[in-house]
């Protein structure tokens, strides 16, 4: 008997979906039987026909799908309740917020389910295609640049016109991995002068590559680790920090913020006393407000004006406002870790614990916590 794939619809304003009638079809081609809750897809518009072309079975009985399903995928963590249903020994793919929400963690390993983490996937070469942090952080990227065009009173290129020439924007984009890089490759689109800043010295020569300019702080030893993330600054680097962005974000037009520490809070860059001094009608889009935010003041999923006349966008989660796409890339790595490891013989999905890729992104697994990171 085939096995049973399911995608609820997401609840609590997630616009994204784990399943796209693309990979529907995929999945079907693999063995699976492939279940989507009707209107799952609405709110990225893939619609409920697009699924049954696909050859997905439409479910309002969202139960006991979740009862049945040998594999549940998801963008968003699951509700306790609805854990209590899956059955175990069933896989549930999604991001899992597992450095903030142990409690989810040990519910998903007490209900015997292996659980797969989407922020866990390893940074290797392999495993990119199924990388969801990058395919969203990506689009968070390009969609901070419109939400910040958008709020600004000003244009970004400049404009020659009878009437007199226009100024170009400038647009200071702090911390440069996937999410800085596409908001410089945005920015630059649209003709603003960009500037960019980050505590890896390798970032440098991307900058340039994009025709943006390197602001240069010396802050001593930073460094990267392996996965290539940013290493926690001491305090006095981060004081060195502030001071050396202060006068750049005094003459932006727009500062993009994506500096995070990965499993931890983000460090806190832009202080009220660097907002004061920004100019009267300026714009910073916070991209780190979900993880504690890099701006003094941000409120999470909220654009807030301080006295001085700066807004601060704090939108937990920007890729969400591009979701067809957003959905279209989630979807796609999802997919691409399932037929990885998909065993045709079997006609199911192999669990390989000594695996590179299974080892980095497996945290429950029969009945207890397996991902030495979370034991
Ligand atoms: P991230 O979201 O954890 O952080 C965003 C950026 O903030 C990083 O560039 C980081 O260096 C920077 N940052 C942290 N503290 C800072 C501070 N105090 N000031 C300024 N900047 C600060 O990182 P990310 O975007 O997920 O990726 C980080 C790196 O990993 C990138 O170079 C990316 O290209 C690389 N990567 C590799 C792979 C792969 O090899 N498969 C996949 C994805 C990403």
């Amino acid at each position: 008997m085939s096995q049973i794939v399911f995608t609820p619809r997401e609840s609590s304003g997630e616009t994204r979906v784990a399943l796209t009638p693309e990979t529907a079809a995929a999945l079907r081609k693999l063995g699976l039987t492939v279940l989507v809750e009707s209107n799952a897809g609405i709110a990225s518009d893939y619609r409920n026909e697009d699924y049954t072309a696909a050859g997905a079975q439409l479910v309002t009985d969202r139960k006991s799908a979740l009862q049945t399903a040998d594999i549940v995928l998801r963008v968003r963590k699951p509700a306790a309740d609805e854990i209590a249903l899956l059955k175990p020994g069933c896989m549930h793919i999604s991001f899992l917020d597992a450095f903030q929400d142990k409690a989810t963690l040990q519910l998903l390993a007490q209900a015997g389910v292996t659980t797969i983490s989407m922020e866990m996937m390893p940074r290797t070469t392999l495993a990119q295609k199924m990388d969801a942090l990058s395919s969203q952080a990506n689009l968070a990227g390009y969609a901070a640049v419109v939400q910040g065009a958008a709020r600004l009173r000003r244009i970004l290129p400049m404009m020659m016109t009878p009437a007199g020439t226009i100024a170009p924007a400038r647009v200071f984009v702090i911390g440069v991995g996937v999410a800085g890089l596409q908001a410089i490759a945005t920015a630059k689109r649209l003709g603003a002068r960009v500037e960019a800043f980050d505590t890896r010295p390798v970032v440098e020569e991307q900058v340039r590559s994009l025709g943006a300019k390197f602001v240069k702080i010396d802050l001593g030893d930073t460094g990267q680790t392996a996965q290539g993330y940013a290493r926690e600054l001491t305090p006095e680097q981060i004081a060195k920090q502030r001071e050396g962005m202060a006068k750049v974000c005094a003459q932006s037009d727009i500062v993009i913020t994506t500096a995070k520490l990965f499993g931890r809070k983000a460090p806190v860059l832009l202080t009220a006393d660097i907002i004061a001094r920004m100019k009267q009608g300026s714009v910073i889009v916070d991209l780190a407000a979900e993880s504690g935010g890099n701006v003094e003041g941000t409120v999470f999923n909220q654009t807030v004006t301080t006295a001085n006349g700066v807004s601060i966008i704090g939108s937990g989660c920007l890729e969400a406002t591009v979701a067809t796409h957003a959905s279209q890339v989630y979807a796609s790595n999802l997919l691409n870790f399932i037929s990885h490891f998909w065993d045709e013989k079997q006609g199911s999905f192999s669990l390989k614990p000594e695996d590179e890729i299974q080892k980095g992104c497996v945290l429950t697994h029969g009945g207890a916590i397996v991902h030495s990171q979370f034991k």
